[in-house]
């Protein structure tokens, strides 16, 4: 595959953010499913009450602040550390590291930088797995966002503060597409990685800050930064090969 004209701009691109769940690995690998039964699981845990009742308790924080994390720090001043460390303890043996990801983020000139909703330690963790985290220079989690989750657009403002962040040399990659319109708005390029359910596509149909749309991340990337893709994809257990 040849990179159109508008693709080969992008490797101007000074600073990559990527957003971190269902974006650097897929959405089949199903990560969310385990977190969402973790906080589940604390909910009844932290009041003593019986796991459906606490998802009623989750739904509701979720639905009123946003966050389930914010609603347990508001009404009762639960420790988000605590809290994080026990809802990313998941078992993330379905993400595979990925040859072509490697290998793309190796070739790609420009920062890399993951940013979000969740914990450090959970994108570390997933990353590590992934075997692309020492390609990023720098995390900027929710705890650093001072628990203001995506889309608000606050935390895209320290960001670029912080990271000494160009937008006009910016790129964001994500999966939920509302998610991108602070970064637009700041002007930043976007990168949609298409998804079906309704939360990731809110917002495409007024679509302006959508600059890209893409199906598989990796091999996108790939073709961004000039790779022959071929020989790549089969081996994604295996070591990237030699380019
Ligand atoms: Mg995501």
């Amino acid at each position: 595959m040849t990179a159109s004209p508008s693709l080969v701009g992008l490797r101007d691109t000074g600073v990559w953010i990527f957003d971190l769940d269902n974006t650097l690995y897929p959405a089949s690998c199903n990560l969310f499913a385990q977190v969402d039964r973790r906080i589940g699981e604390y909910i009844a845990r932290h009041f003593d009450i019986p796991f459906e009742q606490a998802r009623l308790q989750q739904k509701r924080f979720f639905r009123e602040y946003g966050t389930t994390l914010n609603g347990l720090m508001a009404e009762h001043r639960v420790d988000p550390i605590d809290y994080m460390d026990y809802v990313h303890d998941i078992d993330v043996s379905s993400v595979q590291p990925s040859a072509l990801l490697i290998a793309a983020l190796d070739r790609l000139p420009g920062r890399k930088v993951i940013y979000t909703n969740g914990s450090t330690r959970h994108a570390e963790n997933v990353a590590g797995r992934l075997g692309v985290l020492d390609r990023f220079e720098a995390i900027y989690d929710i705890v650093t966002a001072d628990y203001r989750p995506k889309p608000d657009p606050r935390p895209y403002a320290d960001l670029i503060a912080r990271h000494g962040i160009d937008p006009a040399r910016a790129c964001m990659v994500e999966d939920i597409a509302r998610n991108l319109a602070p970064a637009h708005a700041l002007g930043m390029t976007t990168v949609w990685l298409r998804g079906e359910k309704d939360y990731e596509r809110a917002g495409v149909e007024d679509g302006q800050h959508i600059d890209h749309q893409v199906d598989d991340l990796p091999r996108w990337l790939a073709t961004v930064a000039g790779l022959e893709v071929a020989g790549l994809e089969s081996g994604a257990d295996g070591p990237a090969t030699p380019l």
